[in-house]
């Protein structure tokens, strides 16, 4: 890390019960009403595995004319709720108003969303609201994979006096179509570990999956990697929710999500090793086929302007100073000149079929 003193943070079962050793923030997106608010928070308290209810009160949308959040009115109720069920309660804050209102409401811990840790203007701004009070914060990745951020925005609210963080890996925005709606790149919240040690670092595996199909799934890899723990969007009717429906899930099913995802976490080792390193190099695959397919795209688009000038396909000078400049490309990286060349070769064959299709089509 580059100039910082060393940060220290609260380790976890300081602070929190755990379960399992392990954290389980859950609730619904927003808080609609009372009456939701309360039967979601009082399932989850049941389970006893949610030490933490999560409900956002003020919501970023990014159009306008949808559920905003309910504001500051859900804050007595959080504050009622969390006197009934014993649990701690986590809000929202995207602006320094949001900050002093949770305060003065005994809110628990706030967290920072996405679309704000993105912004060290903010940050800085809601860092002052909190500064001396030592309220813990959790801190969502922001929405661009980029860690120098996230790490910028864990400063500036570790300066404010504050050592109960927890950081949040939520998912990147990617451009590439993806079965998930935020993309995980796992590398980044290992790396962050890495850089700060002794944070604790939990995955929300809701908002990335962005479908409560892939919840379960993007959970069990967060914990072969060695999470701290998990945020889980959870409303007592999910379909009915009136932010993020498709991701929610039940208080039932989270618990069912829970028993399946925390027995086996006992397994030996060189298991979890295993699943460790499987679940990077299926992220690697992803992003190698995207890259594939964005190249294809440009291949095509090389194809739309030969046949419009009317040149031809094969051209083999082109062809051998991309052979000599990814062979060096990819020695100097290591990999084995023979696989560079059965990879050029494939890569090739590809495009020429390609242009050639496309020409045969535009001639019809
Ligand atoms: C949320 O937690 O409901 C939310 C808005 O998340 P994010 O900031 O990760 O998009
Ligand atoms: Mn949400």
């Amino acid at each position: 890390m580059s100039g910082t003193a060393q940060l220290s943070f609260v380790p976890l079962d300081a602070w929190l019960p755990l379960y399992h050793n392990f954290l389980v923030v859950a609730g619904p997106c927003s808080v609609e009403n009372r009456e939701q608010l309360e039967t979601t928070a009082k399932g989850l308290a049941q389970l006893k595995m949610v030490p933490v209810l999560r409900a956002g009160v003020w919501k970023p949308r990014s159009r306008p004319g949808h559920f905003e959040g309910i504001g500051a009115a859900a804050l007595p109720w959080l504050q009622e709720i969390k006197n009934e069920t014993g649990q701690q309660v986590a809000v929202e804050v995207a602006q320094p108003g949001h900050a002093e209102l949770c305060l003065k409401h005994d809110i628990d811990i706030l967290w920072l969303g996405a679309r704000t840790s993105v912004n060290p203007f903010m940050v800085a701004e809601i860092a002052e609201a909190i500064k001396g009070t030592g309220i813990a914060v959790m801190i969502k990745n922001p929405v661009s994979p980029d860690l120098q951020l996230w790490i910028g925005a864990i400063e500036r609210i570790c300066k404010a006096g504050t050592n109960k963080i927890i950081a949040v890996h939520r998912g990147f925005h990617g451009y590439h179509k993806s079965r998930y709606r935020n993309i995980p790149l796992w590398n980044l919240p290992l790396t962050l570990k890495k850089e700060l040690p002794g944070i604790p670092v939990i995955c929300d595996p809701s908002h990335i999956a962005g479908n409560r199909k892939w919840v379960e799934e993007v959970a069990e890899k967060a914990i072969a990697l060695n999470m701290d723990g998990l945020m889980i969007e959870s409303h007592y009717k999910p379909d009915q929710a009136l932010t993020d429906p498709l991701q929610q899930i039940t208080p039932e099913e989270l618990h069912g999500l829970l028993n399946n995802l925390l027995a086996p976490r006992q397994k030996e080792e060189p298991d979890r090793m295993l699943e460790k390193i499987r679940t990077l190099i299926d992220d690697k695959d992803h992003e190698l086929l995207e890259l594939l397919a964005e190249r294809m795209r440009l291949v095509e688009e090389v194809g739309i302007i030969k046949n419009e000038i009317k040149t031809s396909i094969l051209q083999p000078d082109r062809k051998n100073e991309i052979a000599a400049d990814r062979k060096e490309k990819g020695i100097s990286l290591g990999l084995k000149p023979g696989f560079v060349d059965k990879l050029l070769t494939l890569l090739h064959q590809e495009s020429v079929l390609i242009q050639q299709r496309l020409q045969k089509n535009t001639n019809k």
